[in-house]
């Protein structure tokens, strides 16, 4: 007879592994299947965050965002630095270092748990039977009483440019170049386009964005999306809008991208070119023709509200069902499913999930948007605040940017919360907070923060909604 557990999860990333470790908490005897291999044959847990994704980008980007002070920006404050190198293999090989300790902590925490880890690729059969094929080609079938599918994304492909070994690279070769090229061509503004470019932009490299769509981040709110735009071509992203690359070459070592603009047909040549033109979910393999479990017409798990598939007691959660593509989206999932399974009551709000682009500075939002709100008719009230009037922010020497509240002109309530700025990433926890608690404006105004800080700029957001912030002048006519 197979082992039979509570709870079998399907993918060992940030969704999977946070379900997984809540469900072991819970006390359901939990197993977890797990396909990544390192270079050595181990299984390494974490998925696209850990390995591929969040962590490593982010690392990189702090190595290079230090560099690029040390060369432009502390002199402001009386400090010089002459001949200022960046060893970008050391910088390849601490990002590194961070990956392996943060996966093989996720192997600690599944011991201290009681989690069970499966090395293999996963299948689901019917009747909530899971299927492991190891690494050898070993297969053992498991029975569980619930599934939860977390098996993430892949980068999507595009047949105008082939992956082409240290030339042509998606996310993750792009973590991995490890000489600063002269020139890079970057297919996508998006999310990655963007960190990723601002990445090698900052070593000295000519970056090339071409973006097939004529708007800059479309899905930002407006008043982001242009500051942040600025920002960066202050910063040396040359970013083409309207560009839809039609095809690559490979001449003497180098990547020859033709594109098509307003103007017609247009060619650039880069020493490496990055696609990142989205993802999409990983499905192959994973269900079985029987397994009950319906996917979407772009290729998504469907599920409910709560994450159940359309095979009971089977959840699937992360980058492979609807929603946005992030990590917080998908463990928030991961414990609202784990505690489903336990008998509890649970809910997400998919209302309020904060959405980040590590830029220098950063941009970030929670909630709607000023043009979604105006597109259905909510009316609205404003405040925005910039971070060129906060103290600290001129203390600290990042006053680009600016927090933008958006109120309810009705009820007062926050509908969404905005921001460009240095520490925007930690800022918009205060405007999801705020918005899960209902918060109105007025709550917001009311509050004491600390002085000085970069903080008191959503607490000024908050009172221009009103006309009513202290540091600016914006007096609502009566
Ligand atoms: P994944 O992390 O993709 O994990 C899925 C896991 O399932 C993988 O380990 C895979 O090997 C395994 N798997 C799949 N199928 C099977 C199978 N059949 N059997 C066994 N195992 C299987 N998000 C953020 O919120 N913030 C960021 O800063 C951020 N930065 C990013 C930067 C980059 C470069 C990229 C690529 C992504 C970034 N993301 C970021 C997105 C984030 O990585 C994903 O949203 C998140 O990893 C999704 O989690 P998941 O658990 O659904 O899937
Ligand atoms: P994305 O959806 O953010 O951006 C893709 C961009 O490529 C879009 O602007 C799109 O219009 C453009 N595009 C699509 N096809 C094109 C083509 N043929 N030519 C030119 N442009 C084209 O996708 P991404 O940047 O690849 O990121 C993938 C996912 O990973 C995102 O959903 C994101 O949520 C997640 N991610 C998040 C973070 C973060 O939270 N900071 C960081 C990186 C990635």
């Amino acid at each position: 007879m197979s082992e039979k557990f509570d709870v079998i999860v399907i993918g060992a990333g940030p969704g999977g592994y946070v379900a997984a470790i809540r469900a072991a908490q819970l006390g359901l005897k939990t197993a977890c299947v797990e396909k990544w291999v390192n270079e050595k044959g181990a299984t390494v847990l974490g998925g696209t965050c850990l390995n591929v994704g969040c962590v490593p980008s982010k690392a990189l980007l702090e190595s290079t965002h230090k560099f690029h002070d040390t060369q432009h920006k502390n002199a402001v404050h009386g400090i010089s630095a002459e001949n200022v190198t960046m060893d970008v293999k050391q910088m390849v090989a601490r990002k590194d270092k961070i990956v392996g300790n943060l996966t093989t902590g996720i192997t600690g925490l599944f011991k201290a748990n009681g989690v069970t880890t499966l090395a293999g690729m996963g299948k689901l059969l019917s009747g909530k039977k899971v299927e492991v094929t190891a690494a050898d080609g070993s297969v053992s079938v498991y029975d569980a009483e619930n599934v939860i599918l977390a098996s993430g994304s892949l980068p999507v492909n595009i047949p105008p440019a082939p992956l082409t070994e240290g030339l042509i690279l998606d996310n993750e070769g792009a973590l991995n170049i490890d000489e600063t090229p002269g020139t890079l061509g970057v297919i996508g503004a998006g999310v990655i386009g963007l960190e990723m470019g601002s990445v090698w932009a900052r070593l000295g490299t000519k970056v090339t964005v071409l973006e097939a769509l004529d708007s800059f981040l479309a899905v930002a709110d407006k008043d982001v999306a242009k500051e942040g735009a600025k920002l960066l071509k202050k910063q040396g992203l040359d970013i083409k809008l309207g560009s839809m690359v039609s095809g690559t070459e490979i001449v003497d070592g180098k990547v020859k991208v033709f594109y098509k603009d307003a103007k017609g047909e247009q060619e650039i040549t880069v020493d490496k070119l990055i696609v990142a033109v989205g993802r999409r979910p990983q499905t192959q393999g994973l269900l079985a023709d029987d397994s009950g479990v319906k996917l979407d017409e772009r290729g998504f798990i469907e599920v409910d509200i709560q994450c159940k598939t359309a095979a009971a007691g089977v959840y699937a959660i992360g980058d492979s069902v609807r929603g946005p593509m992030l990590a917080h989206k998908a463990s928030e999932e991961g414990v609202m499913v784990a505690d489903i399974i336990a008998g509890h009551h649970a809910q997400m709000n998919y209302d309020v999930i904060p959405s980040i682009i590590y830029t220098h500075p950063e941009m970030a939002w929670v909630g709607k948007t000023e043009q979604e709100l105006k597109e259905q008719g909510v009316k609205i009230k404003v405040g925005k605040f910039p971070f060129a009037a906060s103290g600290r922010a001129m203390a600290s020497n990042e006053t680009d940017g600016f927090v933008k509240i958006i109120a309810d002109e009705e009820t007062d309530r926050v509908l969404g919360v905005h921001m460009v700025g240095a520490i925007a990433s930690e800022l918009i926890s205060q405007g999801a907070i705020a918005m899960e608690f209902c918060s109105t404006a007025e709550d917001l105004q009311l509050m004491c923060f600390a002085h000085p800080t970069v903080s008191e700029a959503v607490h000024e957001a908050a009172l221009a909604v009103d006309g009513h912030a202290i540091h600016i002048a914006n007096r609502k006519k009566r």
